[in-house]
């Protein structure tokens, strides 16, 4: 995976991977700074960081496709694959919680969303632990994701939902 990022994307001064996600190592709750971040510089354990945060790239660093308004500190918000799925994960930051309805964002979210659905897959926000489905003519607030939670497609006569199935559902 690392042998496929792009060698003109460089993390530079973007740190907001180190704010969105979780890295339970650390106890770090996502949409919080890490306590390792120097602002607009890094990680200031680089070579100790946890394993969570060595195996993280974000989608921006291996996609042509991505111009520079999707890097992480313009967009505010990280793009990454689903953890175990092929859905378009986007992690907003929680201080710019509707940078990802702003354009050019929001149209192209509803565009993915279109071939996402049709593959069973899913484009979802995540602001903290609230999740939002994009759809391509509307977004659906599923509220609060719990560990454990499943986020389904279902199609009826009227088009597409999205729905979060509780852990014991
Ligand atoms: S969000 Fe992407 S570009 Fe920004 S620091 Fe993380 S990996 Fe680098
Ligand atoms: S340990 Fe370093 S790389 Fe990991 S979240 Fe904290 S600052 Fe970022």
């Amino acid at each position: 995976m690392e042998a496929d990022i792009l060698p003109s994307r460089i993390c530079g001064t973007c740190t907001l991977c180190c704010k969105v996600f979780p890295v339970p190592e650390l106890a770090k709750p996502a949409g919080r700074w890490c306590q390792h971040v120097a602002q607009g510089k890094g990680c200031t354990i680089y070579a100790d960081r946890p394993q969570t945060c060595r195996d993280f790239y974000c989608q921006w660093r291996f996609s042509d496709d991505l111009g520079p308004e999707w890097k992480p500190e313009v967009s505010r918000f990280v793009l990454s694959i689903y953890a175990g799925t092929n859905s378009l994960a986007v992690a907003v930051d929680p201080g710019t919680p509707t940078a990802w309805q702003q354009e050019p964002y929001l149209s192209s979210l509803r565009a993915w969303s279109e071939a996402a659905l049709a593959q069973g897959d899913q484009v979802l926000v995540f602001i903290g632990s609230k999740v939002i489905a994009v759809l391509p003519d509307r977004a659906i607030d599923l509220g609060e994701m719990k560990p454990g939670d499943r986020i389904v497609t279902l199609k009826g006569p009227e088009g597409y939902d999205v729905r979060l199935k509780p852990a014991n559902a």
